[in-house]
């Protein structure tokens, strides 16, 4: 088998090389991949050091046709790209296609923000001066990535950093460097020069750790888990350097009495068990108000039972598996925890065997939890979802609010009144009503409040907020 390289300095490097397991199949190794050093790190550090003079002030119109480019052969490439993604993270693969073209239209939109990219020119306050408000690229910028989404997320991040001038150094989740090789290899043959993407696949304590470290990290961005998100913003103040989290979530999904059934059921379904519910938007908090809760219960299960949890390269799987053995532990653990403490468990909790091996988890529904509860209050990152009763709309809206997380937030009504005030009100970066909290846009800002997100928001337009640093320049006329 043909080891794929670490990208450093424009040259394919690296000796060690670990396993990509496919969590669907684990005799199926997807790839032998190379696991890179903190030395690596270093050079990789180094290497996009010195290519930020000449990137920095590169021709947008280079910027412009690498970036779509890449989106053009990464959509050309969907079916075998969403495969590898299916192979190597095990969502299924309609999913995975979908993910991968998210991927090809966020690296053309950035491709456009290229040109896009304005200032300010307005008078002083004092007479004879003019004032020029720029944007500059930040300089070196670190990117760690979960292995949620593993193109998705990589893309979003790389293409506005290399849009506006920025160099490189990224560190992909150690589970999932299929589709980051694949992504970094499209950018380096659309014609980027030397050092200005750097591939440095391994651990998070050895690469990611090199990369906190550097004084010669500009910015880092950084999308995982809340513990490594801190970890990120203490170093990152040490060196003082900007820095962007995205985190966890335990987003709510409020069901009212008045909701249309068949959207509320769609949309809980699709929010909790979805990508087997390894969404960072994804909604394990169900807030039911009494009226609709029994008839909501009932159809939701028997929504549950029609799901079918399988391989996910398979036609006709909706859920495939977790992850890996160590997030399917999780998983299970938290089952076992809302058990003892006194939820119902109404649907599944049970492993899956399947022809091959692999790590199949029913979807699992709890009833009768309370917000109280470490099953509401603490991210599972599985298909594991709570439902808790609730009396009324504010008490619905008080209890979507009680948590530490702030990312999305969901409700199915039918009142513009109640719709309209828990737009206003949710405490959360993003709000959907009678839609999934998960399932965004890539033209418009993502991001959440609270323990969910820290700095400025990704996507879109807003994305140079982070990606760029303003200068002010004044000028004697
Ligand atoms: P982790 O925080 O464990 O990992 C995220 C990345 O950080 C990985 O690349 C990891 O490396 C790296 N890392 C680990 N330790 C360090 C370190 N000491 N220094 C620098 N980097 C390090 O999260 P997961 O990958 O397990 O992803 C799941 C989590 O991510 C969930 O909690 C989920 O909610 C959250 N998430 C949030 C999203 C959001 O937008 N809010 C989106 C997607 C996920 P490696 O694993 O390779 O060792």
């Amino acid at each position: 088998m043909t080891m794929h390289k670490n990208l450093i300095a424009g040259e394919w490097v690296g000796s060690e090389a670990i396993k990509n397991i496919n969590p669907s199949n684990t005799n199926d190794v997807v790839g032998e991949y190379a696991r890179a050093s903190a030395d690596d790190a270093k050079a990789a550090i180094a290497a996009a050091k010195a290519a930020f003079p000449a990137w920095s002030r590169s021709g947008i119109l280079e910027r412009h046709a690498i970036l779509k480019k890449t989106a053009d052969e990464i959509l050309a490439r969907k079916d075998e790209l969403g495969t590898l993604l299916a192979r190597e993270e095990g969502k299924t693969l309609p999913e995975a296609i979908g993910e991968t073209i998210r991927a090809a239209q966020i690296f053309e939109f950035f491709a456009g923000e290229t040109l896009r990219l304005a200032g300010e020119v307005l008078p002083s306050v004092r007479p004879n001066i003019g004032v020029e408000i720029t944007r500059e690229p930040v300089g070196v910028v670190g990117i760690i990535t979960p292995w949620n989404f593993p193109i998705a997320i990589p893309a979003w991040k790389i293409a506005p950093a290399l849009a506006f001038g920025n160099t490189v150094v990224f560190k992909p989740a150690e589970l999932v460097p299929g589709c980051a090789w694949a992504i970094v290899d499209i950018l380096h043959r659309a014609g980027l020069p030397k050092g200005v993407l750097n591939l440095v696949m391994g651990k998070g304590s050895v690469v990611g750790q090199a990369m906190l470290e550097s004084p010669d990290v500009a910015a880092i961005t950084f999308t995982g888990s809340t513990g490594t998100g801190k970890r990120v913003a203490a170093a990152s103040i040490e060196h003082n350097r900007k820095f962007q989290l995205e985190m966890g979530g335990k987003n709510p999904f409020v069901v009212l009495d008045d909701a249309d059934l068949t959207v509320a059921v769609e949309a809980a379904a699709n929010s909790g068990f979805f990508s087997t519910g390894q969404r960072c938007t994804a909604s394990s908090r169900l807030i039911v108000t009494e009226g609709i809760h029994d008839k909501f219960v009932t159809a939701l299960t028997e929504k549950l039972k029609g799901l079918v949890v399988d391989d996910a390269l398979k036609a006709g799987t909706h859920i495939g598996p977790v992850v890996d053995a160590g997030q399917l532990k999780q998983d299970t653990d938290y089952i076992e925890i809302g058990r003892k403490e006194g939820a119902k468990l109404a649907f599944g909790g049970d492993l899956v065997k399947r022809d091959n091996p692999g790590f199949f988890l029913q979807p699992t529904l709890f009833t009768e939890a309370t917000n109280a509860m470490r099953i509401s209050r603490e991210e599972i990152f599985g298909p594991v979802v709570s439902v808790i009763r609730v009396k009324d709309y504010e008490e619905a809206l008080a209890t979507a609010n009680d948590t530490p997380f702030g990312l999305s937030s969901g409700i199915a009504t039918t009142s513009l009144k109640h719709a309209t005030h828990f737009k206003r009100n949710a405490e959360a970066g993003m709000v959907m009503v009678n839609l999934p909290t998960a399932g965004v846009d890539f033209h418009v800002p993502f991001g959440g409040r609270k323990g969910s997100s820290y700095g400025p928001r990704e996507q879109g337009k807003y994305a140079n907020e982070f990606y760029t640093t303003v200068k002010t320049a004044y000028t004697l006329a």
